[in-house]
């Protein structure tokens, strides 16, 4: 189902946790909620889910305004970091609990619970564990379990925050690359909190970047790493580069020097030059280039990275392999940026 928000503002006394956010999700899209700690993801979360009321604004599931319905009538799927599932009841009992509370009207028969309990355990690969009680489980089965219970009930939406957030690191990389799976197969419309860059890059349709109780950036994966559009977004996805540089005549200069780098004719002074570790080409001809030194060289995965001294405190941080990192004179290094994005100071 298709979920619209529309200029939510939500305050927790007077204390603004979401300023005017708006954001289209489209059905059976997984789009994640992306930003640092206190951004308002799980604010948002939760307003979608009925949890809180906006101060302002509306949400709109479909075609129907859901601002004035409650939790139940929303009819919502949710997985949490520590969604504890009920300890007395077995795997199977858990998966099907929605559906065994619910008005005897909208209830199926038992058998008919039992049947699509065991299909959702098939589904999150839980085959044979029925019997068992969650004590009996790991962390990454528990919340495997906890994901079919929350799409037993065939939610119009499944929201999940930080569903994985207190697994070690190699069982989170599986479960993203299983719910990624599941999603695909189901097509549930899923909204995802993290506060994991590469969790939402590798999990999302889209991701919306969030800071201050503001969306920053929405777009495809692709689109947020390659395209910025904000420092914010620049520093927070990713590794970058910053500089101060001056603006002029479509030209861009660092330290009063030209860098073969030309910046629209329109633009003059001061500006913030922003660019990836991995977006450079090591120059070593007498064309405009930065020049600097090496401060110092660590390997990471199969690249090297290179900090530089660019003179008056500036650093830079590149990258690049390491058999170019094993030519480099370390008093005399230069290069270009290839990709880069100017932003007002
Ligand atoms: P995290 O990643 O740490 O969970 P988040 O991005 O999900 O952070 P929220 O939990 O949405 O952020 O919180 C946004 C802001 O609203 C924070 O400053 C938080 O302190 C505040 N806030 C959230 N819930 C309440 C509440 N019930 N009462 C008062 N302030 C709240």
């Amino acid at each position: 189902m298709e979920v619209k928000v529309q200029n939510i503002r939500k305050e927790f006394g007077r204390f603004p946790a979401l300023h005017d956010v708006s954001l289209d999700i489209r059905s059976g899209e997984l789009i994640a909620l992306l930003g640092p700690s206190g951004s308002g993801k799980t604010t948002l979360l939760r307003l979608i889910a009925g949890l809180e009321t906006p101060t302002e604004g509306r949400i709109f599931f479909g075609e129907t305004d859901a601002s004035e319905k409650t939790v139940q009538e929303r009819n919502i799927g949710f997985v949490f970091q520590h969604y504890a599932l009920f300890r007395h009841m077995t795997v199977l009992d858990n998966i099907g609990f929605g559906l065994t509370v619910r008005p005897r009207a909208t209830r199926p028969p038992k058998a008919e619970i039992r049947r699509r309990a065991k299909e959702l355990l098939d589904l999150v690969q839980l085959t044979g564990m029925e019997g068992r009680y969650p004590t009996q489980l790991s962390g990454g089965q528990r919340q495997r379990v906890a994901l079919a219970r929350a799409m037993a009930v065939e939610p119009n939406v499944l929201l999940l925050d930080e569903p994985f957030g207190a697994l070690d690191a190699q069982v989170r990389k599986d479960l993203r690359k299983w719910l990624r799976e599941i999603h695909d197969r189901t097509g549930h419309t899923t909204v995802f909190v993290t506060h994991d860059q590469e969790e939402a890059l590798e999990l999302a349709d889209r991701v919306v970047v969030m800071s201050q109780g503001k969306i920053e950036q929405v777009g495809t994966p692709d689109e947020v790493y390659d395209s910025p559009n904000s420092p914010f977004v620049f520093g927070f996805i990713g590794e970058s580069n910053c500089l101060r540089v001056d603006v002029d005549g479509g030209e861009i200069r660092f330290q009063g020097k030209t860098l073969g780098m030309a910046a629209a004719e329109d633009k003059h002074g001061e500006a913030l030059l922003y660019f990836r570790p991995q977006d450079i080409v090591l120059v070593e001809d007498d064309t405009p280039h930065f020049e600097g030194q090496i401060a110092s060289t660590r390997r990471v995965a199969g690249t090297r990275h290179v900090e530089v001294a660019l003179g008056s405190g500036a650093h830079v941080e590149l990258e690049v392999t390491p058999e170019q990192a094993a030519r480099l004179d370390p008093k005399k290094i230069g290069f270009r940026p290839t990709r880069w994005k100017l932003f007002p100071v």
